[in-house]
């Protein structure tokens, strides 16, 4: 099961940290990221919480975003804006974005071709990738036809 399996990420991952203890607020944090949709900062989560019930803080909320992040359980993006944006990486495809400039909005796309691309270009210079992700940036078709 999903949740199960992201619990035992996180559990191994505080433990191999060592100092950081596997507090219930972690994983509030983590129930609210699985159930999320979209890319959302941490201001949203954060509200959504406090809504729920959820007692924590900001700087919880932050600092377990980026514990989620680096275990591969959430990706962190800057788009546009000068707020970082997350979004449930478990149990999603890689994926890139297109972000309109106008309203804001977010597509996801993935392009198999641009994959084997990015692996060539990385063969060319010798490195290993870790990630990648593409931000595309200009006007949707909603916003064009305006
Ligand atoms: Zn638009
Ligand atoms: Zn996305």
């Amino acid at each position: 099961m999903e949740k199960q399996a992201a619990y035992a990420i996180l559990t191994d991952h505080l433990k191999a940290q060592g100092k950081l203890r596997a507090t219930p607020e972690r994983f509030a944090i983590l129930d609210a990221v699985l159930q999320s949709q979209g890319h959302f900062d941490v201001e949203a989560l954060y509200y959504r919480l406090i809504t729920n019930g959820v007692k924590v803080s900001k700087a919880t909320v932050y600092n377990t975003l980026e514990l989620l992040q680096e275990c591969g359980l959430v990706s962190k993006y800057r788009f546009a804006e000068n707020t970082s944006r997350y979004e449930k990486a478990f149990g999603r495809p890689h994926h890139h974005h297109m972000i309109c400039l106008n309203c804001g909005d977010i597509i996801e796309f993935t392009n198999d071709r641009l994959e084997r691309i990015q692996e060539e270009v990385a063969a060319g210079e010798d490195f290993s990738i870790q990630s990648t992700t593409i931000q595309i940036f200009g006007t949707c078709s909603k916003c064009t036809k305006k």
